[in-house]
């Protein structure tokens, strides 16, 4: 058993919820394998301690997870969460639910934002300088055509729904898209070109959500306004019928939008990524509860396609203003990306995309990038889906206790704290010891280097174990 002794219970439960492990807060009447607590703190008897006057985890985690980090490369809560297990296992028999559903590698959430629908709505301004992009790149018939809708021929380039819709379908995978829940609308303080100039189309809203595509907010004023957040909110769920995510227009967050999205009934956001960079700026790929919400998780972005390819960015990660995007080639960006699910594979999590609707077409045509990255995805076995389902499991994952508990010849794990109906996929139990020295077990399990997976397949499992290696 493992004993915790914190003052503030906060960034410890912010860091159990990450890693799903048994512990409980110090009780001097228990005995345990392990005491997490500042040294001197507390009475750890024959425990092993983990000194957090050396190394205080939950206070960085946390710090991370309510903070952020500019321009961060590697999930570095991740990291820190499994340098605490690598500690924790050699002194307790570690049971762990991971960050990763039985059956897959990893988990993608796919996202669109949808800034712009057609060519027709944008001002000549824009239109222009797409037109001069095409021309530089010797685009010449998509210029045509683009100009061609601006003025009302022939079809517009620039509406790429159906290219998407049947992209997806083919490679059998759906995604959340997030519209803008105002037209002509740049929102308090921003520059006039936020705004998008678009109407909520119930009809296309109705095709995508019968498809079993999901609709989100995309943010204008929700971030820092509490009137604004439950208006936006109402606008589009009023049209979907359904609970809604959101993720912020040009990711613009600050301190309090957390909470604002909390209390206006948001059922998740996916801000907190880079506009100019591909990386973790939670330090997680975890969806998780911030600070001080009772509901809204957040589900991290990671990587973007205007991060990668994109020019300029009006909210950059430096310091709010504008700032320049990575540019990549498409080799440089296959790199990255791989980066990022060698991390998914490593420490679980979820790999949230965005691909913009527009950037399918011409000048960007950054759709057969994300068709190569979600093929990947899928040929891995990845659990590929829109950001709710992402969110709906990592919380009925965050809602589990679990508890373990030696029994005669083993241990009897048990999972409280979730309904009847198990989530899909289904969670899996993760017992951190070699799979020789579990004795024969029910249901199906798959053994690893130094751990056996459990299928979390009914609500209690007994498990026999060889005692002389458990701890
Ligand atoms: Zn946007």
């Amino acid at each position: 058993m493992i004993g915790v002794c914190y003052l503030d219970p906060s960034p410890v439960e912010d860091t159990f919820r990450l890693l799903k492990i048994p512990w409980e807060w110090y009780d001097p009447a228990h005995t345990y394998d392990v005491v997490i607590a500042r040294k001197g703190g507390v009475d750890a008897a024959g425990a092993f301690l983990v000194d957090l006057s050396e190394k205080d985890y939950f206070a960085e985690i946390a710090r991370i997870l309510n903070e952020g980090l500019p321009h961060c490369h590697e999930p570095v809560v991740d990291i820190l969460i499994d340098e605490l297990r690598q500690i924790l296992k050699e002194h307790t028999l570690l049971v762990e639910i991971p960050p990763v559903p039985w059956g897959h590698p990893y988990i993608v959430a796919l996202t669109h934002d949808v800034d712009i629908t057609s060519a027709r709505e944008r001002r000549w301004v824009s239109v222009g300088y797409a037109v001069y992009q095409c021309l530089r790149k010797g685009m010449v018939k998509d210029a045509a055509q683009i100009l061609g809708a601006k003025c009302g021929v022939g079809k517009d380039p620039w509406n790429c729904f159906e290219e998407w819709m049947q992209l997806e379908e083919e490679l059998g995978v759906r995604s959340t898209w997030f519209f803008l829940p105002e037209e002509g609308k740049a929102g308090e303080s921003a520059p006039a070109i936020r705004a998008g100039y678009y109407d909520l189309n119930p009809g296309l809203i109705k095709t995508l959500t019968d498809g079993g595509w999901e609709v989100g907010v995309h943010g204008l004023d929700n971030w820092r306004d509490a009137g604004a957040a439950r208006e936006e909110l109402l606008r589009v769920s009023g049209l979907t019928g359904a609970e809604a995510g959101t993720r912020v227009h040009w990711l613009l967050f600050n301190k309090d939008t957390w909470k604002i999205l909390d209390e206006a009934g948001y059922a998740y956001d996916s801000t907190i990524g880079y506009n100019d960079d591909v990386g973790f700026r939670a330090g997680t790929m975890q969806p998780y509860r911030p600070r001080g919400c009772r509901r809204l998780l957040e589900v991290p972005l990671i990587t973007q396609d205007g991060g990668l390819f994109g020019g300029k960015t009006w909210n950059s990660s430096d310091d709010g203003g504008r700032g320049t995007c990575l540019r990549l080639s498409e080799e440089e960006a296959i790199r990255r990306c791989e980066e990022v699910l060698a991390y998914a594979k490593k420490y679980g999590g979820v790999v949230t995309l965005l691909w913009h609707q527009v950037s399918m077409a011409a000048p960007k045509r950054w759709g057969g990038f994300y068709r190569m990255l979600v093929e990947r995805a899928v040929e891995d076995g990845a659990w590929v889906v829109p950001a709710r389902e992402a969110a709906h499991w990592f919380t009925a994952r965050s809602d589990v206790v679990l508890q373990t508990k030696r029994v005669p010849g083993g241990i009897r794990i048990q999972m409280s704290g979730i309904g009847p109906d198990l989530p899909r996929p289904e969670m899996m139990i993760r017992i951190h010891t070699d799979a020789v020295n579990i004795g024969k077990i029910k249901g199906d399990y798959i053994e690893g280097a130094g751990y056996i997976d459990l299928r979390f397949s009914s609500q209690e499992i007994l498990v026999n174990v060889n005692e002389s290696t458990s701890d």
